[in-house]
């Protein structure tokens, strides 16, 4: 049997006590890779040879370290299709989607390799007899835990910036979707970078994840997840001091006004919630509409949404766990009284028996209270709730216990730059439901978490700032 394991110290290495766990192929319902199940031992491994390597990735000259992660980069796009067919096992998403996503963590190993040379730092003018600067330094080992929705993607989100600032890596994918974070720190390997700069560890969030946040030679967390999970991180962080990023889940509105070209704004608030069958943190699952215009754009928001059809460009639930979940809240759905447009269930198609498709699912006559209103779902299910003014429609978005990403669509360019100032998220998106962008700071306010993931911004967030102060004595010919 081929089991997937470790990658300690630049080589596939198995786990000390060799349990293993095998997955479901979300798609079909049959058997999925076969991973490695690490303990505290193998985290131990992992977080020393990150430890040993990190002098010698640190003080590598930053163009060489550039140009390593350019390659990474170029030995990503190379196994684009290798790599698709992990990702689409692991995940079942559709191949566009997967190519997609595995452009992007080209993309951000190549935008980062080009900042290698940031942060540098500043002179600071404080007095005629001292020279005072401020130096970026790297943290040390950072440890990376990422989840089963975007595998490759997020682990290169984080793991580029850590990288570039000169940090180590210990990394570790979800148990379901471990494939691609091995195949990339194989790929890592191939394209130059030194031994133990880039480890992953498989197993349990329980054990492997727990033993990362608790090791002490790790420096920082950067996860990505579940808030229950991240409030858990969070407590053994207290204890350690030790900083984190947390980029947890969302309940994003997007707000429609009548002004809006409407029928773009339609396809955008379905692409918004349903691509990745709505397994994304920042999926806009809350369409706040004018009222006037409500029942008309509803109407084109279902349209747009039945265009995403279970086993061709829709996905299936990537867990059985989220599978369940999702058809939970269908149930919470029906029971709070919201109105069924589309969707609401399974999917039927005998040709997908086994996997864990539902159907894109849109509600109206939701309020904001309802549950189906409040929790995230992560799944490919939207609430259509209804406003009369500006106001209200930002007091709306702004009653949610999460803050991530905000949409708003409306001709009026005032009111649009009005309410993306009002919006209590991280990033806000007018007139476009933007997707991957790697220069765009991404991060939440409120329960969505904090710190700051892709652009400039994140580099800050895997180095330390050390301010540096130097007396300099008068020369003689000072007066
Ligand atoms: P989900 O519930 O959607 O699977 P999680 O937040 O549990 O989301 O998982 C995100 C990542 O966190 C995964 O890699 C998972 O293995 C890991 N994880 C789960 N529980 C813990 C934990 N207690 N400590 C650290 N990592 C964990």
């Amino acid at each position: 049997m081929n089991v997937l394991e470790h990658w300690i110290g630049g080589l596939s290495t198995p786990s000390i006590d060799g349990g293993t766990r095998t997955g479901v192929a979300p798609a079909t319902g049959g058997e999925g890779a076969t991973v490695t199940q690490g303990t505290p031992a193998d985290v131990d491994r992992a977080v020393l040879a990150a430890h040993a390597a990190r002098h010698g990735w640190r003080h590598i000259a930053s163009m060489e370290r550039g140009r390593i992660l350019g390659r990474v980069a170029t030995g990503i796009r190379n196994a684009i299709d290798e790599l698709t067919e992990l990702e689409v096992a692991d995940t079942g998403k559709p191949i566009e989607l997967a190519r997609a996503e595995i452009q992007g963590a080209a993309d951000y190993f190549e935008f980062y390799a080009a900042l290698v040379h940031l942060p540098a730092g500043d002179v600071l003018d404080v007095r005629p007899d001292l020279h005072v600067y401020t130096l970026r330094e790297p943290l040390g080992v950072i440890g990376v835990i990422t989840p089963w929705n975007l595998p490759i993607n997020q682990a290169a989100r984080a793991c580029a910036p850590a990288l570039a600032a000169g940090n180590t890596v210990v990394a570790k994918p979800a148990e379901t979707t471990s494939q691609t974070t091995i195949a990339l720190a194989r790929i890592a390997s191939e394209a130059g970078l030194p031994d133990g700069v880039f480890n992953v560890v498989l197993g349990r969030g329980a054990v492997v994840g727990t033993a990362i946040v608790e090791h002490p030679l790790v420096r920082k967390v950067a996860f990505t997840g579940s808030v229950p999970t991240g409030q858990q991180i969070g407590r053994i962080a207290a204890d350690r001091i030790l900083p984190l990023t947390l980029e947890l889940g969302g309940k994003s509105a997007n707000i429609v006004f009548a002004d809006a070209d409407l029928a773009f704004a339609a396809t955008e608030a379905a692409r918004a919630f349903a691509t990745n069958a709505g397994q994304v943190c920042s999926s806009g699952t809350r369409l706040l509409v004018q009222r006037g215009i409500e029942e008309e754009f509803t109407t084109l928001v279902v349209e747009a949404t039945q265009a995403y059809r279970p086993g061709e460009t829709l996905g299936p639930m990537i867990t059985r766990s989220q599978f369940e979940t999702v058809q939970e809240y269908f149930e919470v759905a029906a029971a709070e009284g919201a109105v069924l447009r589309t969707g609401g269930s399974v999917s039927t198609d005998p040709s997908l028996k086994g996997g864990f498709f539902v159907e894109p699912t849109v509600y109206s006559g939701v309020d904001n209270r309802m549950r189906i209103a409040r929790e995230e779902v992560f799944g490919p299910v939207l609430v259509v709730i209804p406003f009369d003014t500006e106001e209200e429609a930002i007091a709306l978005a702004n009653d949610s216990d999460f803050g991530l990403v905000g949409g708003v669509f409306s001709a009026d360019i005032s009111r649009a730059f009005r309410v993306a100032e009002a919006f209590e998220a991280g990033q806000v998106y007018i007139n476009s439901w933007s997707t991957q962008s790697v220069q765009m700071p991404f991060g939440g306010h409120k329960a969505s978490g904090y710190g700051r993931e892709k652009g400039i911004e994140a580099l800050a967030h895997y180095s330390h700032l050390k301010s540096v102060s130097v007396r300099i004595t008068p020369g003689r010919w000072a007066r």
